[in-house]
């Protein structure tokens, strides 16, 4: 093990986590990843720092990554006391779930396997000028969308095209693709609003909704009190008749009598259902707070139904391809040229469609964005080498390489949020330097 690993033995870096108390708090997983960058060491190594002191023991194959820290189960419980333990920095396990973890059945909680984000958020904490995180909500699948932006949360690199890129990895820098190096934010002030469906949005803030009570509101969420709630709003819209509620919200009847009676408790999924058909708060339900409750009337509880409820068949609409050409030809007049995944949004098409049906124009289109992106990278790049070079310099001084996590520790994210391939980068401007260095050498 290195010395830096060694050191932290003792202690780590205080950080704050970003966004407490908000729907924007900073996920456990992300505060980690920083924790490792801060300390100059890999997730790999710290992640097996912490399972070795806090944990029996260290499976062969350890993967930190794959356990879910920032969920409600024994992971997240584990790692969040141990990085407030060695980071002094008290109530880490508001960075996960697990202020629901009485109100919330152990497996109840859908965490997306792969890691998803919002690129504008990226980009938005470089341009305020502090580095990027990821955020607690993006954990649970309920979300899908970023509330702030209109966006769809994505787990693909826009550059490299790649599967899971966020954090998957031994080395992570919050923000940057795991496998190509490059700003994961990177062109996210062209990306446009999308059409987001109202369920959605509906489901995306209960989930944002709950985060900004459990900053509030601490580990208060009992099961009692949220039992009370259940048998309350069964009261009130089925006259006490668990088997019409069950009816009405789908939910097995014996499962229904296992959250009454023994001691289960719903998923929440299940307990989003609820809220939506009952016409109360995710926050409120779970909390067992009916102060401002009324039932609803049928009508009222049709807005709130999520989109499991509606399914929407997918309207076969009959696509005009002439139309369509004659739109990608103005796409080409415009004075800053957009990609093809970007016109394909516009137009509401796949962009295999367009590259099936209208395949000459579209590969205009890419050629054209291709070039823009090579001009632009080109421009971003000159404004970047001056801080690369002097930050090259003074580490080769100290007998150190300049790798990415030390620009990410050292050089301030909106300026290096704006190099394109940036491990090539720091690779020539390392050779060049050393070739410097030599030279100096020589002559002296
Ligand atoms: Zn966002
Ligand atoms: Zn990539």
């Amino acid at each position: 093990m290195t010395e830096v690993a060694i050191s932290l033995r003792s202690t780590l870096h205080a950080l704050d986590p970003y966004g407490r108390g908000t729907s924007e708090v900073e996920s456990l997983l992300s505060y980690f990843c920083r924790l490792a960058v801060s300390h100059s060491t890999s997730t790999l190594s710290l992640s097996r720092m912490i399972a070795e002191r806090f944990q029996h023991e260290v499976e062969k194959n350890f993967d930190w990554h794959e356990r879910h820290i920032s969920g409600l189960r024994e992971s997240a419980l584990t790692w969040s006391s141990a990085l407030s333990a060695m980071t002094s920095v008290p109530g880490l396990d508001e960075l996960t779930f697990l202020p629901w973890k009485a109100v919330v059945s152990q497996n109840g909680l859908s965490m997306v396997s792969k890691g998803q984000f919002c690129p504008v958020c990226f980009a938005e904490d470089c341009w305020n000028g502090r580095g990027p995180y990821f955020r607690l909500a993006w954990e649970s699948r309920a979300m899908t969308v970023c509330l702030r932006h209109s966006v769809r949360l994505i787990q693909y690199c826009p550059s490299c095209g790649k599967d899971n890129v966020r954090h998957a990895a031994a080395f992570v820098v919050p923000g940057w693709c795991t496998k190509c190096g490059e700003f994961l934010g990177r062109d996210a002030d062209q990306l446009e609003a999308e059409a987001i469906s109202p369920e959605e949005l509906w489901q995306a803030r209960q989930v944002g909704d709950l985060l900004v009570a459990q900053g509030r509101h601490g580990d208060v969420a009992q099961r009692s009190g949220f039992i009370d709630a259940l048998i309350h709003i069964i009261g009130e819209m089925d006259g006490g008749m668990p088997s019409m509620f069950a009816a009405r919200t789908g939910i097995a009847k014996s499962t229904l009598h296992h959250w009454l009676h023994e001691k289960g408790t719903p998923t929440l999924e299940m307990s989003l259902n609820i809220a939506a058909r009952c016409g109360i708060s995710l926050p409120k339900l779970l909390l067992g707070d009916l102060r401002d409750w009324e039932a609803p009337r049928r009508d009222q509880q049709l807005a709130l139904l999520p989109s499991h409820d509606l399914k929407r068949r997918s309207s076969a609409r009959a696509l005009d391809w002439d139309q369509i050409e004659r739109e990608l030809q103005n796409f080409l007049e415009l004075p800053t040229p957009i990609s093809v995944l970007e016109a394909a949004r516009r137009l509401d098409v796949e962009a295999r469609q367009l590259y099936l049906r209208v395949n000459r124009t579209t590969r205009h289109l890419g050629e054209r964005w291709k070039r823009h992106l090579a001009h632009s990278r080109q421009a971003n790049l000159q404004t970047a080498l001056p801080h690369l070079q002097s930050l090259g310099r003074e580490l080769l001084a100290e007998g150190h390489a300049l790798t990415r996590r030390d620009v990410a520790a050292r050089i301030p994210p909106e300026v290096m949020s704006s190099v394109p391939r940036l491990f090539e980068v720091l690779r020539n401007v390392q050779e060049r330097l050393i070739a410097e260095q030599a030279d100096s050498r020589r002559d002296s």
